[in-house]
């Protein structure tokens, strides 16, 4: 028995027993879509800073910072397609083993793969927001103005980031000019909850609710540093439900987990899935 069907058996005997699951997903699992994570196995950073929250709202060159990089990166959001983990955890949820998925990805790729309830902790890249009249813009309309707004490319190295967010030199990112609200030309940000922001209550009381009402956390792919989505296994273990975590690498809640299974998420869900359903 090879160690992907060592887990999995033990991850199906698991979900027999704890047949209502809360299942949190981190960027861990879309690395096999090509979408790069923020944390190694060790935990250890692997980029430079992210954008916080507030230089996004109160400064113009982070704004341009941010959507010089985002030009450049989107495709590669946009293009990516789920792997065998996002389709095994739909499969496990038209089984009836997921109650609800809190994913800290923005990535829309659970929804892509099929799975329906699902909760976007951290927003989604695929909408815009306008920060005075508050309309919705598809990511790819913005892309057409900063396309229609900048008459020029960077054709230099582009080394893909987390997020949809390339590392490009900043004396490019200053030539950007912004792009602006079609309807009333105010400030545009990505439907997402940047590092330093909060998530809005009413989308942590749902998650929460489920969580009482789940018999067990399920965390795939997440370091957990993160203290949005840590609380959850804080929350778990106060309500005496078990977590399990399917991470290769080191974890912010390995000390509270029932069962830790580091075979990776592709093969071991997918494996656990067809076992399951
Ligand atoms: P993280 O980068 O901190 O940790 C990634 C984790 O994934 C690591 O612990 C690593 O060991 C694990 N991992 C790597 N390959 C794996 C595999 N094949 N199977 C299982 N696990 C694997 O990610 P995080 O905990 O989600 O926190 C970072 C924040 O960045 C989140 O808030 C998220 O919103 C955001 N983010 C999102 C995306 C995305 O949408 N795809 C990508 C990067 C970051």
């Amino acid at each position: 028995m090879d160690s992907v069907d060592q887990d999995s058996r033990a991850l199906c005997a698991f979900i027999r027993d704890h047949p209502r699951l809360v299942v949190l997903t981190g960027a861990g699992i879309s690395a096999d879509s090509g979408i790069p994570t923020y944390r190694d196995r060790r935990g250890v950073w692997l980029h430079r800073e992210p954008i916080q929250q507030q230089a996004f709202l109160e400064d113009e060159n982070t704004r341009r910072r941010y959507w010089a990089r985002s030009w450049f990166g989107w495709p590669v959001v946009r293009d990516a397609i789920p792997n065998p983990a996002h389709y095994a955890l739909a499969q496990l949820e038209a089984g009836g083993s997921v109650q609800l998925l809190i994913t800290q990805n923005i990535d829309r790729l659970h929804q892509r793969a099929g799975s329906r309830r699902v909760v976007d902790l951290h927003g989604r890249i695929d909408r815009v927001r306008c920060l005075s009249c508050t309309r919705v813009h598809a990511r790819e309309t913005v892309q057409g103005l900063l396309q229609a707004r900048n008459r020029w490319t960077y054709r230099g190295p582009v080394a893909t980031r987390p997020d949809g967010d390339v590392d490009i030199p900043e004396d490019v990112c200053r030539r950007l000019v912004l792009p602006r609200c079609e309807l009333c030309q105010g400030d545009l940000m990505p439907d997402v909850v940047f590092f330093g922001g909060s998530v809005p209550r009413r989308r942590v009381a749902t998650c929460m609710d489920s969580l009482e009402q789940a018999d067990a956390l399920l965390c795939v792919g997440s370091s957990l540093q993160v203290y949005s989505g840590y609380r959850f296994c804080r929350r778990a273990q106060q309500l005496g439900k078990p977590v399990v975590l399917v991470n290769p690498g080191l974890t912010r809640a390995d000390d509270m987990a029932r069962l830790k299974l580091t075979s990776p998420a592709g093969p071991l869900l997918a494996r656990t899935a067809e076992r399951l359903c």
